[in-house]
């Protein structure tokens, strides 16, 4: 018999596939929709590079937003999830955030993913996707998200993608 299977047959060989996680709840979709206003509210304010807003939240609570402040602290680490983050840790008294999920109006970078494995968030949902949006947005862009999810061992579940058209004139070109 051949040894060959294709990826259908295996998948059947294997049962059913694993189920989807949980796709994101009405208080993450609500949070959500709140950083992508505002990150249209900073897009419009002259001189202003495109809002990139972050949230953190525990269960249906909002810990904390943030907002990209690169400019504002002359700091290139200062991004949206990074400032999300590091406000719910001060306001916890720990750096664990066990539990938590990372929202963004933009898929985290490189940098963002580390700092959200480095705080145990297991869980991300973001809006617009890498590759719908210019490529300034990561430095390592021949790494996708699967990428990730898959070099981290599966320890987290990501939703890209959730109004996206909402947001994708943001960040489709290169202006600062
Ligand atoms: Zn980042």
């Amino acid at each position: 018999m051949s040894a060959v299977l294709s990826f259908p047959s295996l998948a059947g060989a294997l049962g059913p596939a694993a189920p989807d996680p949980a796709p994101p709840t009405a208080a993450e979709c609500a949070a959500l929709r709140n950083a992508i206003e505002r990150a249209r509210a900073i897009s419009v304010r002259p001189g202003r590079a495109p809002g990139i807003v972050a949230a953190v939240m525990a269960g249906d609570e909002v810990l904390a937003y943030g907002e990209n402040e690169v400019h504002a602290q002359c700091d290139p680490t200062r991004h949206a999830e990074v400032v999300a983050i590091a406000r719910a840790t001060r306001a916890l008294g720990r750096t664990d955030l066990r539990g938590a999920t990372l929202l963004s109006t933009l898929q985290p970078c490189e940098m963002c993913l580390a700092a959200m494995r480095f705080a145990g968030i297991g869980r991300l949902v973001f809006a617009a996707r890498q590759e719908c949006v210019h490529r300034k947005y990561f430095r390592f862009p021949a790494l996708r998200i699967t990428d990730f999810h898959e070099a981290s061992g599966a320890a987290f579940v990501h939703h890209g993608g959730v109004f996206e058209g909402e947001v994708l004139d943001l960040y489709a070109d290169g202006d600062e």
